[in-house]
């Protein structure tokens, strides 16, 4: 990209972020301006700003990029409203959890960002639509979609990973499995108790390789269903994915996908959408196949469980 090709619209969600991640969309943009690059920098107001703002950038010809500041909400709602253009996306992770960035390679260093800008390398991100709701990472049901569903009750402000211990404790203790119903492509009907993923990224939460095949770009979702009736159960599969083993084992269902449709006779089954809480069951999902360009470090890999442990304590 040279300056001549029109200008950068920086999307920045100024309430994401620790001081290190803010200082590290300023030292970009001070790296494109000291180029020559023209950066028209705009502060969101809420989620469906960051969208709004994105989607009128993309309209114009001169905008030849679009970088967006923020964490996973922010991130995805643009990606939405870029569903379908050829402006591109460059993802500036600065959220707690970093989900969608983490897959595409970055971390929290302002040399991956200028390295990508440089790199050019540019490719298609598949999003998912869950009851006409947009996700670009993962959907999970019955036990994460309740701890997430007390993290936000007692969520004050800015989440940090230490506020997951207690609902993840206080969940592993009294959570109850519930039956599912899963209709995969029209074709195929899975049922029992346990607790389902389905998404585009193979790297959950802390790095975590619950969707271990997954392809963000492969125009299909992968779905994973641990089937589990109780703690002992649940810890087992916790370890066999922490090795990444679990995903080829016999109490494990393992598919990829384009619709997915998911009931349970169950009431109270909690879910969750790119970590925020989801809507009630029964839940459509499809996919939106290649849906928006992405920018992405030239040869990254999204960081496992020991890189993101690191990266948290430093
Ligand atoms: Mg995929």
């Amino acid at each position: 990209m040279n300056p001549d090709d029109g200008y950068i619209a920086l999307i920045i969600n100024p309430k994401s972020g620790s001081s290190s991640n803010k200082a590290m969309v300023g030292e970009f943009r001070e790296y494109l301006k000291d180029r020559g690059f023209s950066v028209r920098t705009h502060l969101t107001q809420s989620l469906t700003h960051a969208g709004e703002l994105a989607a009128r950038a993309a309209t114009e010809s001169e905008c030849m990029l679009i970088a967006a500041a923020g964490g996973d909400g922010t991130i995805r709602e643009v990606a939405h409203r870029l569903e379908g253009r050829s402006t591109p996306l460059l993802v500036i992770p600065t959220g707690t959890e970093n989900l969608l960035g983490n897959e595409l390679g970055f971390d929290l260093k302002t040399k991956t960002l200028v390295r990508t800008f440089e790199g050019g390398v540019v490719r298609a991100l598949d999003l998912g639509r869950a009851n006409g709701r947009c996700f670009t990472s993962i959907c999970g049901f019955g036990f994460d979609g309740t701890v997430v569903r007390i993290v936000n009750e007692k969520r004050k402000g800015h989440i940090n990973h230490l506020d997951y211990f207690w609902p993840l404790w206080q969940t592993f203790w009294g959570h109850r499995f519930p039956r599912f119903e899963i209709e995969i492509d029209g074709e195929e009907t899975l049922d029992g108790h346990g607790m389902l993923f389905v998404g585009n990224i193979s790297r959950y939460a802390i790095g975590l390789q619950l969707l271990h095949y997954a392809d963000y770009s492969d125009g299909l979702l992968d779905l994973c269903f641990y089937k589990c009736r109780g703690h002992v159960h649940l810890l087992k599969h916790a370890a066999l994915t922490v090795l990444k083993r679990h995903a080829d084992r016999p109490d494990v269902i393992y598919r990829k996908c384009r619709t997915i449709r998911v009931r349970s006779s169950d009431a109270w089954v909690n879910t969750e959408i790119d970590g925020d809480p989801g809507p009630a069951l029964p839940i459509d999902i499809e996919v939106v196949p290649q849906a928006v360009r992405v920018l992405v470090p030239p040869g990254a890999k999204p960081a496992g469980i020991r890189t993101r442990l690191l990266r948290m304590l430093s």
